[in-house]
């Protein structure tokens, strides 16, 4: 049966029905604002439906590399992001209406060479300087908290906060959240034009007109075709993410595990099954925007988890899958209004499923004319718009999506 048609009028038009969508309109509906958002498919089923469920608040591995002094301030700037995406996700566990199965029992980043360990050392003292409590362990320290994993390992970067959740569950939660606060939420309704006229926007969509004061543009890896409906170059690529995950196993692995030279997220779901990613590519079949699996990604990603945690080997891969991740081009957050269209928003997060719910609150102090709680000025559009662009400097955070 078609879906009804849409014509109607809106405060405020969310554009994306991922975790930042979502977690805007639960935000802003329970703020008492009117709220609709729009979704070209179901909600939560890109990005923020098909991710690995890791909580991160460490530098990730490929970024921790950086030497240049720039590089290495841009990897210590949304730190304070991820650590407010975990105390709003510790606050929303307690108070959504599901369990989503969240628990920050710490997470490892292992060496298993000197070259690594140095590095992590290094890493550790970047970490403590922008405010993140994290820690360098030794070999003897490391087994004694995870004697799971295999004797490679010659220390790691422990941090306390950080663990894992469902996202499966807990999009669709916050999503609930927001239509019992009063948002509506336009499903298969996939936005085709949208035009700024005085200071109201029509968006056309599949299902018919929405009519808006702000938009707010949360269209993850679509993000570009988004802005740039309205004229806005915002400099956001997407790309394909693999993932596996394998039979269960009796419960011992409370961490979450990455390693410092090898690409690998490795973490146990609550029902037994260990989960298995760290930014092995897949592909984007563009016509249906949906990830293809790699069969390299499945051997290399593997390799590398039963590497570290032998008993690995005794397990069946029960299921793999991949999804497409949005990617800056500068590897932060675009968080704001768009200063030369005033009213239209970008929603955009780097760890953006840890940051997501924390990042949409900020959001939508913007938008309720407050001051953020967190001061997000460096993330604003605004930095795409003064002198010429020099992300090659950056390079290592635009090569390397890897989460
Ligand atoms: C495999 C994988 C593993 C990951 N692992 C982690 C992890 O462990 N921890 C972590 O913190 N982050 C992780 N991430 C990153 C994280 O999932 C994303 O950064 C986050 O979910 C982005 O959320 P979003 O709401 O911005 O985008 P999405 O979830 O992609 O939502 C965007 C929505 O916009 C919709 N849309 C697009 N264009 C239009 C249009 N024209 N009209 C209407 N709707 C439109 C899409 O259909 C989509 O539903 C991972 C990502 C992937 C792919």
């Amino acid at each position: 049966m078609p879906l009804p048609r849409i014509d109607t009028d809106t405060d405020i038009l969310i554009v994306g029905g991922g975790i930042m969508g979502c977690s805007l309109a639960y935000w802003l509906a329970r703020e008492g604002r009117e709220v609709a958002l729009i979704d070209r498919y179901d909600l939560n089923t890109q990005a923020s439906g098909t991710n690995a469920g890791s909580i991160h608040v460490q530098i990730l591995s490929h970024w921790a590399w950086a030497e240049e002094p720039e590089a290495v301030r841009a990897t210590q700037r949304p730190l304070k992001l991820y650590a407010e995406g975990v105390r709003t996700w510790r606050e929303l566990a307690k108070t959504l209406d599901t369990d989503i199965e969240f628990s920050t029992s710490g997470g490892l980043m292992i060496a298993e060479t000197e070259r690594e360990f140095r590095q992590i050392e290094k890493k550790v003292k970047r970490e403590n300087e922008a405010g993140i409590n994290t820690r360098v362990l030794d070999a003897n320290e490391v087994r004694k908290i995870a004697p799971y994993l295999s004797d490679v390992v010659i220390g790691a970067d422990f941090c306390p906060d950080e663990g894992k959740l469902n996202p499966i569950a807990a999009t669709p939660a916050i999503a609930r959240g927001a239509e019992k606060a009063g948002a509506r939420m336009f499903r298969h309704a996939g936005l085709l034009k949208l035009e700024r006229s005085g200071n109201r926007f029509t968006a056309t969509t599949a299902r018919g007109d929405i009519r808006a004061s702000r938009v707010i543009c949360a269209a993850g890896g679509w993000s570009a075709e988004v802005a740039a409906m309205l004229g806005v170059t915002l400099p956001v690529t997407r790309r394909a993410l693999h993932m596996n995950a394998t039979e269960a196993m009796e419960y011992r692995v409370p961490h979450l595990i990455q390693h410092m030279g090898r690409r690998l997220t490795l973490k146990q779901a609550s029902n037994g099954t260990m989960l298995i990613g760290g930014g092995w590519a897949a592909q984007i079949d563009e016509p249906t925007n949906r990830a293809v699996v790699q069969r390299s990604s499945i051997h290399g990603n593997l390799w590398v988890a039963q590497h570290l945690m032998p008993e690995l080997r005794h397990l069946r891969i029960v299921r793999t899958w991949s999804g497409i991740i949005n990617v800056m081009a500068d590897g932060l957050p675009i968080m704001g209004e768009v200063p030369n269209v005033p009213g239209f928003y970008i929603a955009s997060t780097s760890v953006g499923y840890t940051s997501g719910p924390g990042a949409a609150r900020l959001i939508s102090e913007l938008i309720l004319g407050r001051k953020p709680s967190l001061d997000i000025s460096a993330f604003a559009f605004d930095r795409f718009m003064t002198g010429p662009q020099n992300f090659d400097k950056l390079p290592f955070l635009i090569e390397n999506p890897s989460l």
